[in-house]
């Protein structure tokens, strides 16, 4: 690393292989930019000194992986909207010498949901109510959906998400509880798995739905990237839906936060590229 290098990366815990760096650093020697985007082990609680070691020595930004993505807002200077409705932060980026916590998950779905799909006026049924269903739930209102249901096992948590989402958001949104093969309502636009079902190893997973209920028109997102050809987006393909897999969305969520670190428009296929390499896609 030469002086002229720029510094980002991951404050991740613990540190597993990251297709990430890979990725970013992928589209930082495709547009010619000496920067680095460096993979930390930071136990949580080193996590202050992470972040004040990051402004020492200049960082432009950082990425945060679970378990940080909530205790990380104590140590920096702001939020951006959304990341402030959701209460988590995954992209730290330095404005005018500030560190302002944003969320580029959900930003990133959104992203890959416009490819294919207006949001405005549509409605979602979304599987799941962890970080990524919360980051979904809550960039797709901000995108004009005009009704939410959220489905899921644990009953506490998708009625807190449906009750975030109708208080912080324009949208209307219901918690329905997932019990047994669940029958997606007629007139339903875009379904949405943001659980971990189906992630590798447990690529032979299947959502409890009723496929028979998915139906050509219809665009069917799954957001895991490993394995990128779910059951969920292989089953919907055959019964003709639109399919989005979840590279979409971490190829997105890369390109925005890279936007915000560089003020470049990355290339997207040279991420998604590089992720197909690594999955094997
Ligand atoms: P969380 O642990 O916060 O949430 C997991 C969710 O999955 C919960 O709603 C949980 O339900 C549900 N779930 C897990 N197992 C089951 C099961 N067997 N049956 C029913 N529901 C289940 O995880 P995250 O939200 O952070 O991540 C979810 C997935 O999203 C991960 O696989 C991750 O890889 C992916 N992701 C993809 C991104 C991308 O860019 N493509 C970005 C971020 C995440 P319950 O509440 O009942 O426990």
């Amino acid at each position: 690393m030469n002086f002229l290098s720029q510094l980002t990366g991951c404050f991740a815990y613990p540190c597993a292989e990251n297709p990430t760096v890979a990725m970013i650093e992928a589209a930082y020697r495709h547009h010619g930019l000496d920067w680095r985007y460096i993979n930390c082990e930071i136990p949580p609680e080193n996590l202050a000194d992470a972040v004040r070691g990051a402004r020492a020595m200049g960082w432009v930004g950082f990425n945060c992986s679970l378990p940080h993505k909530v205790a990380v807002i104590q140590h920096i200077d702001g939020l951006g909207e959304s990341a402030a409705i959701m209460g988590a932060v995954n992209c730290v980026v330095r404005r005018g010498g500030k560190y302002i916590g944003e969320n580029t998950d959900g930003k990133g779905f959104v992203e890959s949901l416009r490819e294919v799909v207006d949001p405005k006026g549509k409605t979602l049924v979304m599987f799941g109510a962890g970080g990524a269903a919360r980051a979904i739930g809550v960039e797709t209102a901000l995108a004009g959906i005009k009704k939410i249901t959220v489905v899921n096992r644990s009953p506490e948590r998708g009625r807190e998400l449906a009750e975030l989402l109708s208080r912080k958001t324009p949208v209307a949104a219901e918690f329905v509880p997932w019990q047994g093969a669940f029958d997606v309502p007629q007139g339903i636009d875009i379904v949405v798995n943001a659980t971990s079902i189906g992630l590798f190893p447990d690529v032979n997973a299947r959502l409890a739905l009723n496929l028979d209920t998915l139906h050509p028109g219809m665009v069917v997102a799954d957001v895991i990237p490993n394995p990128p050809r779910t059951l969920l987006v292989r089953d919907a393909q055959a019964r003709g839906c639109t399919v989005l897999d979840g590279l979409g969305m971490l190829v997105n969520q890369g390109v925005i936060g890279l936007k915000y670190w560089t003020g470049i428009d990355a290339d997207a296929g040279v991420m998604r590229k590089k992720l197909e390499e690594i999955f094997g896609a």
